[in-house]
């Protein structure tokens, strides 16, 4: 292993695009990370999405210069930063870094921790300031950051970490310390900032609503490995499997005997997006489902949950099992009603049962 300096700027590439290839982590001799392939272009914001423990973090802080890779290739801007016998340390890659508790130095005003990062004495007040207004916060600049809000802190953070002007900014779960509205508010601003900027980002998050609302597009990671990557509504639309398709939405599975582009369920014929023989599982969003009152019909409402903008029927159906269906407006139908649930008539996806 050696470590060098390098400005990630000076590469060949275009600024911003991170390019990870076949990438191996491991602790202690136990692989955390097996073989991602991952990247990101300039001026896109990926999410990097899964359970806790799949090796989010680690794959972000490999990004970083904060572990060291066993094996594959690590690239900033056309420049190779990480290989198994190559390791640009952090501050070289010319990353911008928000951690989960933002990390701010208690001892030092607003103004002195964005100031930190800068390299250079020359015009780094006004550099300062810039950033300060870019985040909203230019009259706190001498205010120490325990007397600022959760949602001032995290600018600051941010503030910070854009100081140096990076090429690309990796957040840790950026707003996980923010309580729920704040945080939708929060998230609201830097997805604005970040846009705006056209800087690349790299976040991580568990939240499935967070990395789809900021995500140009999604990874999202099960036990060391990415599952998928693509858009969030490619990923939401066409999961790659019946794990990612419950794990970005809620997702009803129905048995069924497929013939073709159909398969017959206990809620009747389904329509299915691509041809199928055999048993499977058919995928049926609740939004695809529609239900009616009816005496003879083939369930009963167990439960009907009102947000405002929808929802959510539960049915216990008659052969057993459980569907949930999103229905827009007021709700029509009561707990303990007898009602027919059909599919609105949208092809489904299939997995072949296990
Ligand atoms: P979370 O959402 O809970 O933060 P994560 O997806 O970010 O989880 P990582 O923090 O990357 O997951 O951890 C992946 C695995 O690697 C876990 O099993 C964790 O215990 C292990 N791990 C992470 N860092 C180290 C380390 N420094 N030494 C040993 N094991 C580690």
């Amino acid at each position: 292993m050696r470590s060098r300096d390098l400005k990630a700027n000076s590469g060949d590439g275009p600024v911003g695009h991170v390019d990870v290839s076949h990438v191996h982590v491991a602790f202690g001799g136990v692989d955390v990370l097996h073989g991602i392939d991952f990247d990101v272009a300039p001026g896109e914001i990926v999410a990097l999405l899964g359970p806790s423990g799949c090796g989010k973090t680690t794959l972000l802080r490999s990004i970083a210069g904060l572990e060291r890779i066993a094996s594959g290739t690590i690239s900033l801007n056309g420049h190779e930063v990480a290989n198994d016998r190559l390791h640009v340390r952090p501050e070289a890659r010319q990353i911008g870094l928000v951690f989960q508790d933002w990390a701010l130095f208690p001892h030092m005003t607003v103004a002195e921790n964005v100031a930190y990062g800068i390299d250079s004495f020359a015009h780094r007040n006004d550099r300062v300031a810039d950033v300060l207004a870019l985040v909203g916060l230019n009259t706190l600049g001498d205010r120490m950051p325990a007397t600022l809000s959760g949602g001032q802190q995290q600018r600051v953070a941010l503030a910070r970490a854009l100081a140096p002007q990076p090429s690309v900014l990796l957040l840790d779960e950026p707003f996980s310390n923010l309580d729920t509205g704040l945080r939708v508010q929060v998230r609201s601003e830097v997805h604005s900032l970040l846009a705006g900027l056209g800087i690349s980002a790299v976040f991580v998050t568990h939240d499935q609503e967070e990395a789809f609302v900021l995500g140009d597009r999604v990874a999202v990671m099960r036990d060391g490995r990415i599952e998928q990557f693509d858009t969030p509504s490619a990923i939401y639309g066409n999961p790659a499997s019946a794990w990612v398709a419950e794990f970005v939405g809620d997702a009803n599975f129905l048995r069924g005997e497929a013939t073709g582009m159909f398969a017959t369920t206990s809620i009747g014929e389904v329509a299915l997006s691509e041809l199928r023989q055999g048993q499977v599982d058919v995928l049926l969003r609740p939004e695809h489902l529609v239900v009616t009152e009816n005496e003879s019909g083939n369930g009963v409402v167990r439960n009907v949950e009102y947000f405002g903008h929808d929802h959510m029927v539960q049915v216990d159906l008659d052969d057993g099992s459980h569907v949930a269906a999103r229905i827009s407006g007021n709700p029509h139908v009561r707990r303990g009603q007898r009602v027919s649930l059909v599919s609105d008539g949208s092809a489904c996806l299939a997995f072949l049962s296990s």
